[in-house]
């Protein structure tokens, strides 16, 4: 990583967060309570929310897709950044976290703008693109199985606009992209569609190395 990126401390990061921009309070209420689960390590961070938020604001998404619910805390940020038409297609597989993030989304006054779609992400895919929605999403998060990702790169690249976004999460894999070798399937995965996507001319593509790594996409 370049000398120019600033060494974190945990001083530093409690600062980022405290005067970087305040998290909404549902939102802290609801990292509290996911903080009590084995996999709470799997929610993105405040930082990496309000980025999110910002973006969807940025560009106006109005029609967003998440693959990776988990408790819901990347779906309400992104649901809170879009107007009250907006609508995001959720899909995750396991109903008792997602019963999580429906409570969220009530209290965050959201509920109405995300439809859940609890089954395969790739059915869903599959679905969206043969009842004619190619082309049609601002902004797309992929966050699930890993050893998926290219394909719901590939998929996500047909479903979403010119100019629309695709961000996918957890592109350092905690550092193991370096020795892909020595790394799990996930970590392989990541590190063959973070060296794809070093060379795709189809996109646009920034890596940040924000939270576990976010690669931002645009689609030429
Ligand atoms: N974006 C979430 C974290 C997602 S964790 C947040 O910020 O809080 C990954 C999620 O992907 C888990 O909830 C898991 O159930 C879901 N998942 C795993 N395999 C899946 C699949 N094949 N289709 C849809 N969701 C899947
Ligand atoms: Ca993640």
């Amino acid at each position: 990583m370049s000398s120019r990126t600033i060494t974190m401390t945990p001083a530093l990061e409690d600062y980022v967060l405290r005067v970087g921009a305040a998290e909404p309070e549902v939102l802290r209420l609801l990292r509290e309570q996911t903080a009590a689960l084995p996999d709470a390590q799997m929610q993105i961070g405040p930082d990496q929310g309000r980025l999110m938020r910002w973006l969807v604001e940025l560009i106006g998404a109005r029609r967003c897709l998440e693959i990776g619910v988990y408790t819901g805390y990347s779906s309400t940020v992104v649901a809170l950044g879009m107007p009250s038409d907006g609508l995001l297609v959720a899909c995750d597989i396991d109903p008792q976290v997602t019963q999580i993030a429906q409570r969220y989304w009530n209290l965050a006054g959201v509920a109405n703008k995300i439809r859940l779609e609890l089954r395969p992400a790739r059915e869903t895919l599959e679905t969206l693109l043969r009842n004619g929605h190619a082309l049609s999403f601002d902004f797309v998060f992929i966050d699930a199985d890993k050893a998926a990702y290219d394909y719901y790169y590939e998929t996500c690249l047909q479903l979403v606009r010119k100019d629309g976004l695709i961000l996918l999460d957890n592109t350092l894999w905690s550092g193991q992209v370096l020795a892909p070798a020595q790394s799990d399937h996930d970590g392989r995965s990541i590190a063959a569609l973070n060296e794809k996507l070093s060379r795709d001319e189809r996109v646009s593509a920034s890596m940040l190395a924000i939270g576990d790594g976010v690669t931002l996409v645009r689609k030429r």
